[in-house]
């Protein structure tokens, strides 16, 4: 089995889509999961639907995801009568339904129901089209597959159970033609839709690699591979051939985008390759990812914006103990804030965040046991097989806040001077 996933740019429109096709028509057609994202940047809108400023803003954004996806399928389906429009039309009027009727008091779980639906037109739509050249497919939805606890926005998914399910829903026809699905969505137990995080189609992948022993995964970007840094931020990037799973963990827990952060562990403990190709030049090597752990050749750079470096001091002028340690991290946990770095003191504890809707209320709890000092508008850079001279040219004009070395890496929080 090879697992490919196609992320939110490579189903953008309807050329991407036909991309897609044409992608799948060099592989053979047996033993492949094809894992959809939500079509371009469907997700982001359909977040505005969870709380919407007021109820034209609410029309206003239905009409924009349905008038998005119907241009796509009228592109793809010539028939009027194509039976993808009665599809599309059931799952936006389902969508519909949950936008009005879902009590917003859990809007965790009402995010989860209504973002979810970006996945499941998508698939909905690359099946139908797939189809309709002839690729014979089935749709499965990944709901009935990926098993989750109740953590919505943040699904933990049950390996075990997702195995099971998979192979006893896998039907022996799944040999002879493609299996298509949702990343992102899974469900709970009593069948309550979840999603894994923001950008995890990728993780999905992983998953299902793992749960059918696949004998790779591919993810197919709008990049040639795994770049040494973020072409938006720094000139002369250049791609990286060969990564170590150590390696790609630590780039992408440290922020670079191109891979969801949870996806290689799955895919290291079985041993199964992470081959990041461009679907804009299929035929080009890309970066494979696996056990070999040939150091990097080059520096790589993840560069954040909108950080937020917390100074943390006890009231009380006692020491940062193992106490207020496990305190602070309780409270980031309540808060469901991550670090991006930390650093402490005797009576000191730093840490950098991502400026969000979230920091005002952590930081207010964090009030009540410590003064609490801190600084916003920051860019954290993190350097992995960092040297002074590469330090030197992401430091020109800035202002140093803080600095951590490890041995292969270097975070550094500055400002403009
Ligand atoms: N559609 C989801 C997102 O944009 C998941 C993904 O693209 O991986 O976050
Ligand atoms: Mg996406």
């Amino acid at each position: 089995m090879k697992v490919f996933k196609f992320g939110g740019a490579s189903v953008k429109d309807a050329a991407g889509v036909k991309n897609v096709i044409s992608i799948l028509g060099s592989y053979p057609k047996d033993e492949i999961i094809v894992v959809v994202s939500a079509m371009g940047k469907i997700t982001n809108a359909l977040e505005k639907l969870v709380r919407p400023k007021n109820k034209a803003e609410q029309k206003e954004v239905l009409e924009e995801v349905k008038q998005y996806h119907h241009k796509i399928a009228t592109e793809l389906f010539p028939d009027k009568k194509d039976s993808i429009f009665s599809v599309l039309e059931k799952d936006f009027t389902h969508l519909q339904k949950i936008v009005s009727e879902y009590p917003s008091t859990n809007h965790d779980e009402r995010y989860d129901q209504i973002v979810s639906m970006g996945e499941v037109m998508s698939s909905h739509i690359v099946s139908a089209y797939m189809a309709s050249q002839k690729i014979e497919n089935e749709c499965i939805d990944a709901r009935e597959v990926i098993c989750t606890d109740n953590n919505f926005r943040e699904g933990k998914v049950d390996f075990d159970k997702t195995r099971n399910t998979l192979q006893s829903i896998i039907p022996a026809s799944w040999k002879k033609k493609i299996a298509i699905t949702q990343g992102f969505i899974g469900s709970t137990a009593k069948k309550k839709t979840t999603t894994l995080g923001r950008e995890g189609s990728d993780y999905t992948a992983a998953i299902l690699a793992y749960c059918t022993d696949a004998e790779s995964v591919t993810i197919w970007k709008d990049v040639p591979g795994v770049l040494n840094a973020d072409p938006k931020w720094f000139d002369n990037t250049v791609k990286i051939d060969h990564l170590s799973y150590q390696d790609a963990i630590e780039l992408a827990y440290y922020g670079a985008t191109v891979i969801h952060p949870k996806t290689i562990k799955p895919l290291q403990n079985k041993n199964i390759p992470l081959f990041v190709k461009s679907f804009i030049e299929p035929a080009a090597e890309g970066t494979r990812i696996d056990n070999d752990l040939t150091q990097l050749p080059v520096p790589c750079f993840i560069f954040k914006v909108s950080q937020v470096l917390v100074s943390l001091s006890p009231k009380d002028f006692s020491f940062i103990v193992e106490e207020s340690l496990s305190h602070i991290f309780d409270v980031l946990a309540k808060y469901k804030v991550k670090t991006n770095v930390i650093q402490n003191s005797a009576i000191n504890f730093s840490l950098c965040i991502d400026d969000s809707e979230k920091v005002p209320a952590l930081l207010d709890a964090l009030r009540n046991d410590f003064r609490v000092l801190y600084n916003t508008k920051l860019e954290l850079v993190t350097i992995r097989y960092y040297d002074q001279a590469t330090i030197d040219r992401v430091s020109i004009g800035k202002k140093i806040l803080l600095e951590h070395k490890s041995r292969y890496t270097v975070q550094i929080v500055m400002q403009d001077k």
